[in-house]
């Protein structure tokens, strides 16, 4: 990390969920925003084409949020002949970034609102996730004020629907920074709050041709967007197959150096070891496998306990899921939303199922019945080979140290391919140290929870199948956004 590149201002302040004068000042910004409908078309700087409307409902109810006009294939096209990138001087640029920042936490209330209903969002989540956003806008800003090389041209931004304010923010705050144009394609299951960060980005001065927004299916507009000669780069996260398939596409379509910046999926692990704070390994484990109802990248999937604390951590860790409250995250007691559609809960659902018909459900916590819920579940493994795949919910895996002790754990764990995250739990520093240096992660955390990566601190990606860096809130991340990258990596 270097500390100097964001040490000119901290990290935003957010809320106090403790303190009741900043519950109230939530309560009456989001409050206009409980029932409204909220619509989001392409933003083109030409004329829009437009596909098949769809409604977006609230995940924990079932009621009404707003409806999307989505792009089509011919509006990519439109777009691209009007992208144009952004020829302010860097320092304006730069300007421009934060005053975007200073306009998003001013309008924090409808972020929250939609955060909570059209994405699940509990309300801690949601002060985290308006707090990566505009950390992103300023920590890029402060990059962008002293970028000297030539930007790329045209960047698309594909981005996730489980950070829909902050990924989005970030892929496009960087690619801008740069001087770039951007065509972002939020995932469809997020497109309403897309729409209302891209306005606000337009507000603070990002010219129309710079910055265009095409909500839409991948299926619908994904293939034009990442196989046309005129795009000379993608930034991506998401699924690792589907990271491969823009890669195939950018391969036959795009000029040889255009980069890929993709954040992918995980397996991650977490080690437990006898020495360890039983009470402090429970509670973040519970927030590394639940919060956010498990459906980040970072997520804890699998967890390794050594015998002598596996049955006092897993009671502990049964009990404290059982207290665990789940339902509509607009209310504040909220503990876990929903899954974010009935597909997810499907198929979630459907691999619990599975598990439990091989009898390895070890424990499953009380759910909602209303929305698409998945109750948090502890599933038995032998070891992380067991598991077929990322399971996108809040589903932890429990398996035992093996006779080959904590190097085969490590032996097994890198084998998987992946390396995002990885959690420690023990105080012997030597072990500590000797852990960290054998384990293939981008993002390594000892003795706390393994989510929640901070902007400028903590710069965030993977290795192997789980991204291609450079890592996002980090130093290195926007020069991949230039020309600089592409002397130095592709020439
Ligand atoms: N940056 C997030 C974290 O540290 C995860 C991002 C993701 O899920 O894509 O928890």
């Amino acid at each position: 990390t270097a500390p100097h590149l964001f040490g000119k201002r901290a990290n935003s302040r957010g809320w106090d969920l403790t303190d009741s004068g900043d519950l109230a000042e939530i309560h009456d910004a989001r409050a206009p925003h409980e029932t409204a409908l909220f619509e989001v078309r392409p933003m083109l700087a030409g004329p829009t084409a437009g596909g098949q409307r769809w409604e977006v409902k609230n995940p924990a109810t079932g009621a009404r949020v707003g409806h999307v006009l989505p792009a089509s294939a011919p509006d990519v096209a439109t777009a691209l002949s009007a992208a144009k990138p952004w020829d302010a001087a860097p320092a304006e640029r730069a300007t421009v970034l934060r005053r975007a920042a200073d306009l998003y936490e001013a309008e924090f209330g409808v972020f929250f609102a939609l955060l909570a209903r059209e994405a699940g969002k509990t309300l801690v989540d949601c002060v985290g996730e308006l707090r990566e956003a505009v950390d992103f806008l300023r920590y890029y800003a402060e990059q962008a004020a002293g970028v000297t090389l030539p930007a790329r041209g045209i960047f698309t931004c594909i981005s996730p629907w489980n950070f829909p304010l902050a990924i989005f923010t970030g892929q496009i705050a960087a690619a801008l920074g740069a001087g770039n144009a951007v065509l972002a394609k939020p995932a469809e299951q997020t497109s309403l709050i897309a729409g209302v960060a891209v306005a606000l980005l337009h507000k603070a001065g990002v010219p129309a041709s710079a910055l265009q927004l095409l909500p839409g299916t991948g299926a619908d507009i994904g293939t034009a967007l990442t196989s046309d000669a005129r795009v000379n780069g993608v930034c991506f996260t998401g699924s690792t197959p589907t990271a491969l398939r823009i890669r195939t596409n950018m391969a036959q379509h795009m000029d040889p150096t255009a980069p890929l910046i993709a954040e992918t999926g995980g397996l991650n692990a977490m080690v437990v070891d006898s020495t360890a704070l039983p009470e402090q390994a429970v509670r973040d484990i519970l927030a590394s496998s639940f919060q956010s109802a498990g459906q980040r990248c970072s997520a804890l999937r699998c967890l390794y306990l050594q015998d002598d604390v596996r049955d006092t951590v897993l009671e502990m860790l049964y009990g404290a899921m059982d207290d665990l409250e789940a339902g509509d995250p607009w209310h504040l007691v909220t503990d876990t939303g929903p899954v974010i559609d009935a597909k997810a809960q499907t198929d979630i659902q459907a691999y619990i199922d599975a598990a439990r018909a091989e009898g390895r459900v070890l424990h499953e916590a009380r759910t909602s019945t209303n929305g698409t819920f998945i109750a948090p579940t502890v599933i038995k493994v032998r070891g992380i080979a067991d598991m077929p795949r990322e399971i996108f919910g809040p589903v932890l895996h429990v398996a035992p140290w093996k006779s080959g002790g904590l190097n085969a754990v490590i032996v097994d764990v890198n084998a998987m391919g992946y390396g995002l995250t990885f959690g420690l739990h023990s105080r012997i520093d030597d072990r500590v140290d000797r852990v960290v240096s054998q384990i293939t992660a981008g993002n390594t955390y000892v003795n706390r929870n393994q989510i929640g990566a901070v902007v400028g601190s903590q710069p965030f990606g993977g290795e192997g199948l789980s991204g291609t860096g450079p890592k996002a809130g980090g130093p290195d991340y926007m020069a991949r956004f230039t020309q600089h990258a592409a002397s130095q990596l592709d020439g």
